[in-house]
């Protein structure tokens, strides 16, 4: 089945909104087993949309729209795919009433122009929105269907998970089945030479990779008659790719690193703490974004400047002086510092340049990660350097904060010698 999306609204062509939508859609629908074929966007526009509405149709079988199925005049998406179908609007009763409530139960009164949400083109099979006013709908005509859905992304994912799966189940005989494996310390490219033998004359399973920032995905998925055939054919796949990749491989169920990390420590009932410098607790932050952390993160410090890192990491002064702030030395005595201070098992830090200015003579991008660990793993510490010679600050922040990650994992798995 072939599926495009079209984005309606005036202010996504003037670039004031990102169309995030169409990304969202696009994703949940590959993930169903539809290959979407093109996204379009359109202004508020009648005599356009019809234009787009009707050369889609040409060699696509479902079109997905959102945006403009609001109460105001320049909303008229819905007015438009009823004419391109061929069918009448008709008022519906329930749809009023909902509206009418949505209102009600927020002790608003309901602006006359809302009741133009609950007109609904004939022989649609309507999805009641519980996330906003604007109901939506899917409408099937002569081998044709249109899905109408609400700009506001709440509304529209929220109309999508609970209505347009199910909705859309009907189109496709086959089921879906997909694993999302994550790996860490291989680049793209590198990765889809390894997994050439799998990768070269895949059909089904299929096996794809997404690099993000300094990581790289891999998706696996089948579409087989029954789930569990689909299933057995992805876990197949993913032993081969195991054994091909698995030094590098941190999830097989597309966990974040963070997530990896505090599970293990759980388990293996340890304790984490922390000494930041460049990063200013974005690595404490996002350990602690994970629920139940305070399990085994105990203490995460900041220690943004020289005298910080001495008064209370207790890095001596003139370590600082002869090596520079940002150096290996340095590091390790903050994650020694830490340790001590939280008398954790293991101590992870980091000192660098994030940019967009270096020291003289230094790299934007040159970081040092430190780590200390107890004696359950031989009282070892020792340090990693980086140095990504870009001045983005942010990218480095997030990077560095990522090797911080992939640090403590590489202590927990015995891969850091
Ligand atoms: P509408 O349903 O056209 O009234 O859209 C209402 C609001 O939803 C807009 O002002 C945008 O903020 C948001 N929106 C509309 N279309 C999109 C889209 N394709 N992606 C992300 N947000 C959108
Ligand atoms: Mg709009």
């Amino acid at each position: 089945m072939n599926v495009s999306i079209i984005a309606v609204g005036t202010e996504l062509l003037f670039g004031q909104t990102v169309n995030t939508n169409a990304t969202y859609i696009s994703n949940q629908l590959n993930l169903m087993g539809f290959n979407v074929m093109y996204h379009h966007v359109v202004g508020d526009n009648p005599g356009r949309l019809k234009e787009l509405i009707k050369s889609t149709f040409t060699d696509n079988d479902i079109i997905i729209f959102t945006g403009g199925l609001g109460p105001t005049q320049d909303d008229l998406t819905k007015e438009i795919v009823a004419e391109a179908m061929g069918v009448e609007l008709y008022f519906d009763e329930r749809c009023y009433a909902e509206i009418k409530s949505y209102f009600d139960d927020r002790n608003r009164i309901m602006p006359e122009n809302n009741r133009k949400q609950a007109y609904i083109p004939v022989g649609a099979e309507v999805f009641h929105n519980e996330a906003g006013t604007a109901p939506a709908f899917g409408i099937e005509k002569d081998g044709k269907c249109a899905i109408c859905l609400p700009g506001p992304p709440r509304e529209m994912k929220w109309l999508f998970n609970n209505c347009v799966t199910d909705y859309l189940k009907k189109f496709s005989s086959k089921e879906m089945y997909y694993r999302v494996i994550r790996t860490i310390g291989i680049g793209e490219s590198d990765l889809e030479t390894k997994l050439l033998p799998v990768i070269n004359n895949q059909v089904d399973p299929t096996v794809a990779t997404y690099a993000k920032e300094g990581e790289c995905t891999l998706r696996v998925a089948s579409q087989r008659e029954t789930e569990a055939e689909a299933q057995l054919a992805v876990d197949n796949m993913v032993s081969e790719i195991e054994k091909l990749v698995g030094n590098y491989i941190y999830s097989f169920d597309d966990e974040e690193l963070s997530e990896v990390v505090v599970k293990q420590l759980k388990e293996k009932e340890l304790k984490l703490s922390s000494a930041e410098s460049c990063t200013g607790g974005l690595f404490a932050s996002c350990i602690t974004d994970v629920p139940g952390a305070s399990s085994v993160f105990s203490y995460g410090f900041v220690t943004y400047s020289a005298a910080a890192k001495s008064e209370i990491l207790d890095v001596d002064i003139e370590v600082i002086e002869n090596h520079s702030v940002v150096s290996a030395e340095v590091a390790v005595l903050m994650a020694k510092g830490a340790q001590n201070a939280a008398n954790s098992d293991i101590s992870v830090s980091v000192t660098g340049y994030a940019g967009p200015e270096a020291d003289p003579g230094r790299d934007n991008g040159n970081a040092y990660i430190g780590y200390s660990c107890s004696e359950r793993f031989g009282e070892k510490c020792g340090y990693v350097e980086i140095n990504t010679k870009r001045s983005d600050r942010k990218w480095n922040r997030n990077y560095f904060k990522l090797r911080m990650l992939l640090v403590v994992y590489e202590i927990l798995n015995g891969k850091l010698s």
